[in-house]
């Protein structure tokens, strides 16, 4: 891979910006150092974008929507993303080492994550192929009506630091599909895969223009961005109270949005559950990925008379999770992705015990390792309105609070204004879809936690977002619907009623 420019004496990797099919330096010249979160030392020099760069790069995106690109058929892009999913493949052990060098999670879960992305491509390829308007039968039998699905334009995909490939790949995929050209605007945090993946569109075959990226500041550069007038439409994952800047932004525009954002989700566990099983999918839901996931189960709702026995298993589970080098195939828990974050989870723990927590384990930084680590935490006895069971943590640290039947149980999972994802426990099948159809959340795992596929639609309610990503439908956040009437006959009308 080449999007390395070249290797600094202090042998740093250099990222520029991608823009018209090619990397670039910024207009101004300048750069930033990213950092490795495990060894908190640089590893990466990155240009850091204005909005200049972000001008010319809606400029090659525009630019694009009218040369080959726009002209070319659905199968045509079709085959396009099959063969950049083909090459994520055979680059996944890069692309896994970068994001791991950028955002710390770990390799053995990167690798994988990087494998499983060619999977939206080839999904999204067979929408490209199917997805078509309709012919509509009405009740003027001198008009054939049918509808047209065209791409909207240029998309401005703004991404986070905690998957940047993953994230950025539910907007990609079905953008492309549609016949969109795309603007990214990754993570200050985590942006070299990002830049990464625009060389594998190219390698691809994609002609220059259709993918563009601008590495740069949030409130400088995905400002900028968000509020392009030359956008047609926004497309954002990140926090709730970015989003919502967005939004206005966007709206300034009338550019349509969508947004992916925050959540609080509960783990409900009622008492005939499978603890054993219960116990390892909360594990999964709040300290894989170091807690640092929009979907993570970061509150546990259990039935009171379990609650004990529960806690004690998730406990000794989670006082033997291997912490350290992500690198290692050992290690389970890697560090937190960045300073801020670091930062924020202390702050919570400190919080946590002016507020009456009880600490089950963890509620610390591990000292000795040297990057941003903490240790997996589960805090007891809070009150409901706690700031550790309302806010969003975005770290490994997990709050447990009982309840009596499933009314209570409902009524607490549902007292957020969150509503990304949550989970049922039981082996009462009716019991199990009761639940699942009473929370108020975009997703809901029964006996299970964590799984995401292409073909299954992903977003949030309320303060998680608007829109859906992945699933078929998504598609049509990337297009405009043309309604085309063909009048049959040659017969002439009265001008003045309405048809
Ligand atoms: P963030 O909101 O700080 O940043 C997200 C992106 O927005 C980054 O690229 C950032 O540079 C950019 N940005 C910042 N300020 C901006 C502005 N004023 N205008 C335009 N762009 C701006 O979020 P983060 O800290 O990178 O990510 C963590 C958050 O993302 C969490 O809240 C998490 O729940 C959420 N998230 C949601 C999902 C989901 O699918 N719902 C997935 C992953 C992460």
């Amino acid at each position: 891979m080449s999007t390395i420019i070249e290797t600094t004496a202090a042998d740093l990797a250099e990222y520029g910006l991608y823009i018209g099919g090619k990397a670039v330096p910024s207009v101004s010249g300048r750069t930033y150092e990213s950092l490795d979160p495990f060894t908190r030392q640089p590893w990466a020099r990155v240009a850091d974008g204005s909005a200049e760069d972000v001008d010319q790069a809606v400029a090659a995106a525009r630019a694009a929507l009218s040369g080959p690109w726009g002209a070319m058929t659905p199968p045509e892009r079709g085959a396009l993303l099959r063969r950049l999913a083909e090459l994520i493949i055979r680059d996944a052990d890069t692309l896994a080492e970068i994001e791991v060098r950028d955002g710390g999670k770990l390799l053995r879960e990167m690798s994988g994550q990087m494998r499983s992305l060619a999977t939206w491509y080839t999904y999204f390829a067979g929408v490209a192929e199917t997805a078509h308007g309709e012919v509509i039968p009405t009740g003027k039998s001198n008009f054939l009506v049918y509808t047209r699905h065209e791409p909207v334009g240029v998309v401005a995909a703004i991404t986070p630091w905690n998957s940047p490939l993953l994230l950025l790949t539910w907007k990609l995929a079905p953008a492309l599909a549609a016949g969109c050209t795309v603007v990214v605007k990754p993570s200050d945090y985590t942006p070299a895969s990002t830049v990464a993946l625009a060389e594998l569109v190219v390698e691809a075959g994609f002609p220059p223009g259709v993918v563009n990226v601008v590495t740069g500041w949030g409130p400088e550069t995905g400002k900028a961005l968000a509020a392009h007038p030359g956008v047609d439409k926004v497309a954002f994952t990140g926090s709730t109270e970015t989003g919502r800047s967005v939004a206005h932004a966007a709206a300034e525009n009338l550019a349509r949005v969508t947004l992916e954002l925050g959540g609080k989700s509960a783990q409900v566990v009622f008492e005939d559950a499978d603890l054993d099983a219960a116990a390892s999918g909360v594990i999964a839901g709040i300290f894989a990925a170091t807690g640092q996931t929009c979907l993570a189960g970061s509150r546990l709702l259990v039935h009171a008379s379990v609650a004990d026995e529960l806690v004690a298993k998730i406990v000794d589970r989670t006082e033997r999770i291997v912490i350290g080098d992500p690198r290692a195939p050992e290690t389970e828990m890697g560090p937190l992705a960045n300073d801020r974050q670091y930062a924020k989870v202390l702050e919570h723990f400190t919080a946590a015990k002016e507020q009456g927590a009880v600490i089950a384990c963890g509620g610390e930084a591990v000292a000795d390792l040297g990057g941003y680590f903490v240790k997996p935490t589960v805090l007891r006895d809070l009150p409901r309105d706690a700031r550790a069971v309302t806010e969003e943590i975005f770290g490994p640290v997990l709050t447990v609070n009982t309840f009596t039947d499933e009314d209570d149980a409902v009524s607490q999972a549902n007292d957020t204004p969150f509503g990304l994802a949550g989970s049922v426990w039981t082996k009462d099948v009716q019991r199990a879809h009761r639940v699942a159809a009473r929370l108020h959340t975009g997703t809901v795992w029964v006996n299970a936690y964590r799984v995401v596929a292409p073909q299954v639609p992903f977003g949030g309610v309320g303060a998680s977002g608007i829109g859906r990503e992945s699933g078929a439908d998504a598609i049509r956040d990337y297009t405009e619907t043309k309604s085309v009437w063909v009048e049959l006959t040659g017969a002439s009308r009265d001008p003045f009623t309405l048809g």
